[in-house]
């Protein structure tokens, strides 16, 4: 009767710390675990620190917290909750064009957000930088509506962006050089709703 309700499968007691070592995770889709990079525990313990730095970094002012879809989206949602001030979210999805050849990438707005910019502070939230090339260009965008302050906050950052000139206020991790999944991050929309930071095999 119970097996009906719940996960027929004895979930393990911390699947934040130790997913790969209990073999198979159902979210996974048959694709094994390289290694978990970031633990539940580890992202939840740094997002709450991140709060309190963001905090304490606009003491004034109105906030708005612009969110990159979608790879920012699980972030973000946790983020929010740890940030102690009066904010709004809003969300940008982009679009980028253009190959590894060129050097400087189109990148296109398919949602703009609704909300005024000018005179506010801007919080952009990126899942990660690799390249930095997309959150370049958004920058070069954004900085076009005259907010008090433009920043950016990411999960991630693999310090190999070449492309940013605008250095990365807030960083959650530092990023191994492997393609990671979880925690909002996809591999071709697998892998989103994974709750910690993973590489696969
Ligand atoms: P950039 O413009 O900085 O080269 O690329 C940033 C974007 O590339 C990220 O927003 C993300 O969508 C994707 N990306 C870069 N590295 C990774 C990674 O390790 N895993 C995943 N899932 N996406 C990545
Ligand atoms: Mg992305």
């Amino acid at each position: 009767m119970n097996a009906s309700i719940g996960s027929t499968a004895a979930a393990p007691a911390d699947n934040a710390t130790r997913p790969a070592s209990e073999g198979v995770d159902p979210r996974l889709a048959g694709r094994a675990l390289k290694r978990v990079a970031f633990s539940e525990r580890e992202i939840a313990d740094r997002v709450a620190a991140l709060g309190r730095e963001i905090t304490a970094a606009y003491p004034d002012g109105e906030l708005l917290v612009l969110g990159l879809l979608k790879g920012s989206f699980i972030f973000l949602s946790d983020l929010v909750r740890e940030i102690a001030r009066p904010l709004h979210v809003d969300f940008l999805v982009a679009s980028s064009y253009g190959n590894d050849t060129v050097s400087s990438g189109i990148v296109r707005l398919l949602y703009d957000p609704e909300t005024e910019l000018a005179g506010k502070h801007i919080l952009l939230v990126e899942d990660i930088v690799d390249s930095g090339r997309t959150l370049q260009r958004l920058v070069e965008l954004l900085r076009e509506r005259g907010p008090r302050s433009l920043e950016i906050c990411a999960l991630l950052h693999k310090h190999i962006a070449t492309h940013l000139s605008h250095p990365v206020k807030f960083v959650g991790f530092d990023a191994p050089e492997e393609f990671l999944v979880g925690y909002g991050l996809d591999h071709a929309e697998d892998f989103r709703h994974v709750p910690y930071v993973a590489s696969l095999q």
